[in-house]
């Protein structure tokens, strides 16, 4: 069995042979058919999280349940599965809530099975998988209620992308900030996430939709996606123009789909008294941003952050499916790019350039 393997940071992932046990009990092994490349491997890839290694990076993705193991009853062999890299106890305080993205019904480590051990090695050394999952492989061995089945006419690689930044983006605006019709919308960075930022906000009816970005050729992708309004922050102000297209109040939310110090105090300024700032996309770990408190108390700001768009991947999951078939959500337009497993590491320089808005492994 193939996978892409980081052993060390700042080098290429290896595409290796390696060795995988099956299913224990709760567990299911599934072949992948697609796996997006998310800006969330590549913060492992270069060291901005430190996690342990050798790891079977990818968390994006979708495929077909080959075997379960023992007690497995939400997923059978032959099922199309959306994986979905956070796991749901089902009795937790936060899986009760109905905010299972916040599970810790368990304890152990996040890039190992739930028992703590691994199930994939090579010369008989264990290669932890990225969020217990480690989609950049053939096959996968991981917890069954990570698995989220979804209609067999979904396409592949549309599906993968159902499984990091569809959700993320498109459940920030409708599952943490509920944006309501008629509202204004800025969302600061237009690629894999901020796009369905974008596109959340168009579903959740949002007047006006303005999206910023250095690149113009995402600027034009995030027309596409329902921009009403766009800005290249290269050669513009945010703050100023979100400010004179609002009445000089500012926007009703605003989400920074990037993560960092300046886009934090960005989507802050950029909204009015009583507005809503979400942080959506994750930044280097060590990132600090100066909030300033007398402002946030003065104008009654609220900032929030949202992991995995805050969704409940059961229900969201299938529901964005259907959306998709329906012709509500656009996924195609995303997909600007396939590759191959041995062409990973091309697909990770397409990634940093932000020539695609995602590439997409595809396995046959
Ligand atoms: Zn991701
Ligand atoms: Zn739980």
């Amino acid at each position: 069995m193939k996978a892409a393997v980081l052993y060390a940071a700042n080098t290429p992932l290896q595409v290796v042979d390696v060795q995988q046990q099956g299913p224990k009990a709760g567990e299911a092994k599934v072949r992948v058919m697609a796996t997006g490349i998310c800006h969330s491997d590549w913060h492992i890839i270069n060291g901005d999280w430190t996690l342990p290694l050798p790891m079977v990076l990818g968390h994006e993705a979708a495929g077909i349940v080959e075997e379960v193991g023992a007690g497995v009853t939400t997923v059978k062999s032959g099922d199309h599965i959306i994986f979905s890299f956070r796991p749901q106890c089902g009795r937790c305080l936060y899986c009760s809530l109905g905010r299972s993205i916040l599970c810790d019904g368990h304890q152990s480590v996040r890039w190992a099975l739930l028992d703590g051990t691994c199930r994939m090695s090579r010369d008989g050394a264990d290669i932890f998988q990225m969020a217990r999952i480690g989609t950049f492989a053939e096959s996968v061995v991981c917890p069954a209620e990570m698995l989220v089945p979804i209609r067999k006419e979904m396409p592949w690689a549309q599906a993968a992308l159902m499984g990091c930044c569809v959700p993320t983006g498109v459940g920030a605006v409708t599952r943490c900030a509920n944006v309501e019709a008629g509202a204004s919308v800025v969302v600061i960075g237009c690629g894999g996430v901020g796009l369905n930022v974008v596109q959340g906000a168009r579903l959740a009816g949002a007047g006006m939709i303005i999206a910023c970005d250095l690149l113009d050729n995402k600027l034009a992708y995030a027309k596409e996606f329902g921009a009403t309004h766009t800005l290249n922050a290269k050669s513009e102000n945010v703050v100023e123009r979100v400010r004179a297209l609002t009445g000089g109040r500012g926007a009703d939310y605003a989400f920074d789909a990037i993560g960092g110090d300046a886009t934090t105090i960005q989507i802050l300024d950029a909204i009015r008294p009583g507005g809503t700032a979400v942080i959506v996309g994750m930044a280097a770990m060590s990132v600090r941003a100066p909030v300033t408190p007398y402002m946030m108390a003065l104008q009654e700001k609220t900032l929030k952050g949202t992991m995995y768009g805050s969704v409940r991947p059961n229900l969201d999951f299938p529901r964005l499916v259907d959306l998709y078939l329906e012709g509500r959500l656009k996924i195609d337009q995303l997909v600007s790019r396939t590759y191959t497993l041995s062409e990973i590491n091309e697909g990770f320089t397409a990634l940093r350039s932000g020539q695609v808005a995602r590439g997409v492994v595809m396995f046959n």
